[in-house]
């Protein structure tokens, strides 16, 4: 059988002489690769006055963030501990996008610290923030118009917990006005890992002319428009890449035509990719240890759903590169599963991947974004390292391996 192949950034030999002497499993993110995507985001929309902020919870490590701000990108942060990282990594000011839900007053009070800019999930955080705290002069309101964008995994908006419907918008606005803050930012996230370009391009249409309405009601010109995250990658092989310059020059019409043409001063253009810039260029490197022929095939590694949960939540499909085995014939089916007490610990269900042995290594594709990230320490798992293979083709540590004793650390016994 011949299926299709998704490309490394070291070459087997690298990776080989490397894992000699690495325990597996663990992350390793692509330097060169991480750095082109920014490139390549910014270069689309260099049209506009564009900023992208890194959505921190994608690939919360210093490291990353410190090559995202290289490439001139801001954060995206959600939480005290992304905030400190965003700190740790040098952001400050408007380099910072707060943009939390359900948010504690201390994590407020952090983000005016940094000089973040806020960006609220509900006009009544306004008055909590006025009375306890202080408004700065720019603050955004994260929009939620309901409905459906087209997007699979957002689905109704009327579900969604984040967000501001639109009367409250405008009276959040309003309030903002009064309480003296001086400009302001329209944020929304209504797409997430979208392939459609139909549907990214619907979204900036629909908060272009948003707007436009904002400028005739309350005379507000927008300080910036933030399309949000969500452009997708294709995690299958036969999946295509999204064109992101036609979306940019489809997106440039919409804004000449509705926002230009209407003489509204011309807002920056925002958006805050995770999976975007990160995504693709993440790999989780994992050993075989046992092959198991029941009802189905077995193949045992040595990760599990504790580090890589998105096919068990998700049922996302991650590519498996088998080394020493890419040009091999792929005509068994395997399930391949950790070591988790939970029979959704399943990496891959009837994958077609080449006869497996152990001490084979697989490695994950395009587990960049939400991937280590998303780990967790169920049955006693630890967390794995992460490594970072730099433009000059070596393997770094960016993070050690949790240890037996990290996880004990918080009990007293
Ligand atoms: C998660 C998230 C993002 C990043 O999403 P990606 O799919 O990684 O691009 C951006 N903005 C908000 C508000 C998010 O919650």
């Amino acid at each position: 059988m011949l299926t299709l192949k998704k490309e490394l950034p070291f070459t087997e030999q690298e990776i080989l002489d490397f894992l000699e002497n690495t325990r597996t499993p663990f992350y390793v993110y692509d330097e060169a690769g991480i750095r082109n995507r920014i490139k390549k985001l910014k270069e689309a929309f260099s049209w506009a006055n564009f900023k992208e902020y890194f959505a921190v919870k994608a690939t919360p490590n210093p490291f990353i963030l410190q090559i995202t701000k290289e490439e001139g990108c801001g954060v995206d942060c959600s939480s005290m501990a992304e905030l400190v990282l965003a700190q740790k990594a040098g952001f400050k000011n408007e380099d910072i996008l707060f943009t939390s839900n359900d948010t504690p007053l201390s994590e407020y009070e952090k983000a005016l610290s940094l000089n973040a800019v806020l960006n609220l999930d509900d006009i009544g955080h306004i008055n909590i923030l006025k009375e306890r705290l202080y408004l700065p002069e720019l603050v955004s309101i994260r929009y939620n118009p309901g409905g459906d964008f087209g997007n699979e995994i957002i689905g109704n908006l009327e579900e969604s917990k984040f967000g501001v419907p639109k009367s409250d918008l405008i009276k959040g606005y309003k309030l903002l006005q009064k309480h003296g803050v001086k400009k302001f930012g329209l944020h929304a996230m209504l797409v997430s890992n979208e392939l459609n370009p139909r549907n990214i391009i619907m979204v900036a249409k629909f908060l272009f002319n948003t707007a436009f309405e904002i400028k005739k009601e309350l005379g507000i010109d927008l300080d910036f428009i933030d399309l949000g995250g969500g452009f997708g990658i294709p995690y299958k092989p036969d999946e295509e890449e999204l064109d992101i310059y036609y979306i940019s020059q489809e997106i440039k019409k919409l804004y000449e035509e509705i926002l230009i043409n209407n003489g509204l001063n011309p807002p920056k253009i925002y958006m805050e990719h995770g999976r975007y810039i990160s995504g693709p260029n993440g790999y989780l490197v994992t050993k075989v240890f046992h092959i198991k022929d029941s009802f189905k095939k077995y193949v045992g590694i040595d990760a599990n759903s504790a580090n890589l949960l998105r096919p068990a939540m998700y049922k996302a499909y991650h590519h498996i590169t088998v080394l020493n085995k890419k040009f091999e014939d792929e005509n068994e089916t395997y399930d391949v599963v950790g070591s988790l007490c939970e029979n959704n610990d399943k990496l891959a269900v009837d994958r077609a991947l080449p006869k497996l042995e152990s001490g084979d290594i697989l490695v994950f594709h395009d587990v960049g974004a939400h991937g280590h990230s998303m780990g967790f320490n169920y049955n006693g798992k630890l967390r794995s390292a992460e490594y970072l293979f730099t433009s000059d083709r070596k393997f770094k540590m960016i993070r050690r391996a949790e240890t037996i004793d990290d996880y004990f650390s918080t009990l007293n016994f």
